[in-house]
């Protein structure tokens, strides 16, 4: 399987770079990066520490696009749009990364999908899509009324969109297991005289700092007792590794748009 990857200098595009290599059966084709980035004309090999492969940083997305079976994308939402709709063009398969997409560049990612077969995630990892199966179980059981729900992420410091992709798709989790809409139950901020808490609302916090790659935790929080449900990643190659397996299983599926409880069997969690 030939797989490009989009965003390749970024620091989940190097830990891509890394998991093709290793894969077996998939052939690294090129990766594309902005056209100012410094690492442009480097050798993709080399840029993740490895030997030369003879690859180099570009920056034509079309032609890469056409040339790979399945891209892999963890970039900017902008870029990822405009890639979307190249890679439905191609008939080419998306794995879409990327977080922070307003609802318009959502609507074009789920338009590109008529086209071609899109998988995208907020997160690829195992053990956070299994937190979404819990978190919407925990949501169900506990009901509407007696437990808050609050959600907190943690990231290092060059992170650009807040709450996380990875916290709202945990706060969607919440809302199915409720049988409520999380655009009218969240409270994605408090400062100063906010007032008692809503009934009913979904809060999130985001802190931000060092180089922590992603905590997650889903808080309950009743009288007398909490719930808290966790997740800890302490190396990013658990998303590559998801990114990469993810490519596998869009290879040859039908146009469509896909969530990584599809690639991996899981029902009740919708990242
Ligand atoms: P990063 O800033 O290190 O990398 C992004 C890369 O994309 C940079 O190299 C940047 O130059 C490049 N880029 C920007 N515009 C581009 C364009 N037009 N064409 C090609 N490349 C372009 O960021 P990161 O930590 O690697 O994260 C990237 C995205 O992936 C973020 O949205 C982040 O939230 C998300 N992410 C998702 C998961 C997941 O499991 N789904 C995991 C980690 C990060």
């Amino acid at each position: 399987m030939r797989i490009g990857v989009l965003g390749c200098a970024g620091r989940m595009g190097r830990a891509v770079i890394d998991e093709v290599l290793a894969a077996e059966g998939c052939t690294l084709v090129g990766g594309v990066d902005r056209d100012d980035h410094p690492t442009l004309g480097q050798d993709l090999g080399l840029l993740v520490g490895q030997s030369p492969l003879g690859v180099l940083v570009g920056t034509d997305a079309a032609a890469l696009i056409e040339s790979a079976d399945v891209v892999i994308e963890f970039s900017a939402s902008a870029a990822t749009v405009a890639h979307a709709a190249l890679a439905a063009a191609s008939g080419t398969g998306h794995v879409i990364g990327t977080t922070g997409l307003n609802a318009e560049q959502d609507q074009a990612v789920c338009d590109a999908a008529h086209r071609t077969a899109i998988m995208r995630a907020a997160n690829m990892s195992l053990g956070v899509n299994l937190l979404l199966g819990l978190t919407e179980q925990v949501a169900r059981a506990l009901g509407p009324d007696a437990y808050d729900i609050e959600i907190l992420e943690l990231h290092h410091r060059h992170k650009v969109d807040a709450p996380s992709g990875t916290a709202l798709a945990l706060g969607e989790a919440a809302a199915r297991g409720r049988g409520v809409d999380l655009s009218e139950m969240a409270d994605r901020g408090r400062d100063g005289m906010t007032g008692a808490r809503k009934s009913g609302a979904i809060g999130f916090a985001a802190l931000r700092g060092g180089d922590v790659v992603g905590d997650h935790v889903v808080i309950f929080a009743g009288a007398g007792e909490r719930v808290e449900l966790a997740h800890r990643a302490t190396d990013r190659r658990i998303y590559a590794r998801g990114a990469v397996a993810a490519a596998r299983w869009l290879h040859g599926r039908p146009a469509g748009l896909y969530g990584m409880a599809d690639v991996l069997g899981l029902t009740g969690a919708r990242p």
